[in-house]
């Protein structure tokens, strides 16, 4: 059943599963007006997240129905609250994950809000008003101006859509260790998907050394030719494995099948890094071994704070990097949540929201964001 909260008057048009594992299919329902500090957003463009499909199928217990997902959202402001300053009506700006936390708490004064306990995500949800929130598979977002961000003018709105996500969710954890100022440095990215292509292309502009470590062959070829990547390892075969021991300096895993980190491990110098973005539903093994013998440190990272996610967007403008994305129309979404789920998407599903058709072409750059 939809919602009744007090000022939820506005009707919006959005897209909906009505129970676990259900279609998605056209739903109206309401959002709340445009408060002092909101602002509305036209959505023009959502990507399809992994867990957009964990929270359409209850992979986890939590969901709510009926369920409108998308948390990679971009889309152009058209009105905004009294108190709101640095947006105005048209600007090009991007909501991720967020939609609230507690404001009060060392890690929201820390602008780590991602990690606030009483935080709010964008969709499944529970806004301060105590409506459930609905996500970016729709027309139109109310959103608090504190978790929105500017989009640079030279990023294509369909292929910045994921960056949201995805981008900063391998972000934060490169520049949490001092990845983004030490060219010459050795980055590993386990899993080559909508996470990990992202990674390399930050690795890449950022001057590392890029190796990929994947259990697909047929990813050695686009890794290295498309994407630009250094080096393929291929996870199945112990020679390339043994090739690369202590060879690398920093691991993204970005892998969420169940796996076991020790010959990872093995890759990383002493004292490497290895941090899990991936969400294996298991526990992961972890050898006590490599880690003891090298030194190294296991660590996870979820996301990112509104600020990084800004820096990442900023960064992204100046070194022009978007994700590679299919565009989809909005009847084609269970479709793609079918090949979604056996990762058959190069490298992610955008939703084409606003009937804008496919805009992957970089608009002509600005000076104003490099
Ligand atoms: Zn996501
Ligand atoms: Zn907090």
């Amino acid at each position: 059943m939809a919602q009744t909260t007090p000022n939820h008057t506005q009707t919006v048009s959005g897209w909906a599963a009505q129970e676990p594992g259900g279609k998605i299919t056209p739903f109206i329902f309401k959002r709340r007006e445009n408060g002092v500090d909101d602002v509305t957003i036209k959505i023009l463009y959502c990507g399809m997240c992994h867990t957009d499909l964990h929270h359409l199928r209850n992979d986890w217990g939590i969901t709510m129905y009926p369920l409108v997902p998308g948390h990679e959202i971009t889309g152009e402001i058209t009105k905004v609250g009294s108190n709101v300053s640095g947006f105005k009506v048209g600007d090009r700006v991007g909501v991720g994950c967020l939609a609230a936390s507690c404001l009060e708490c060392e890690y929201c004064k820390d602008s780590q809000e991602n990690y606030c306990d009483k935080v709010q995500f964008v969709y499944n949800g529970i806004f301060w008003d105590g409506s459930i929130t609905y996500g970016g598979y729709s027309q139109m977002l109310v959103a608090d101006k504190r978790y929105v961000v500017h989009v640079p003018e030279n990023l294509a709105m369909d292929a910045a859509a994921p960056l949201l996500c995805a981008g900063v969710t391998v972000f934060c954890p490169m520049k949490d260790n001092n990845m983004l100022d030490s060219p010459g440095k050795k980055l590993g990215v386990v899993g080559l998907g909508g996470l990990g292509h992202v990674a390399i292309k930050f690795g890449k502009a950022f001057g590392l050394h890029v190796t990929v470590i994947s259990t697909s062959p047929s990813k050695e070829k686009e890794a290295r030719q498309h994407l630009g990547a250094d080096d393929f390892l291929l996870s199945t075969n112990p020679k390339h494995m043994l090739a690369g021991k202590r060879t690398l300096d920093f691991i993204i895993d970005t892998v969420s099948a169940n796996h076991s980190l020790g010959p990872l491990l093995e890759l990383l110098q002493v004292k490497g890094t290895l941090v899990l973005v991936g969400a294996p539903e298991n526990p992961v093994q972890l050898p006590s071994f490599p880690l003891i013998f090298g030194k190294r440190t296991v660590k996870g990272s979820m996301i990112g704070g509104i600020k990084e996610t800004q820096e990442m967007l900023d960064l992204c403008g100046k070194h022009n990097i978007t994700c590679d994305v299919e565009v989809i129309k909005p009847d084609q979404i269970n479709e793609a949540m079918n090949r979604l789920a056996k990762n058959d998407v190069k490298y992610r599903f955008v939703i084409d929201i606003g009937g804008n058709g496919k805009s992957s072409e970089p608009q002509k750059i600005s000076n104003a964001n490099l």
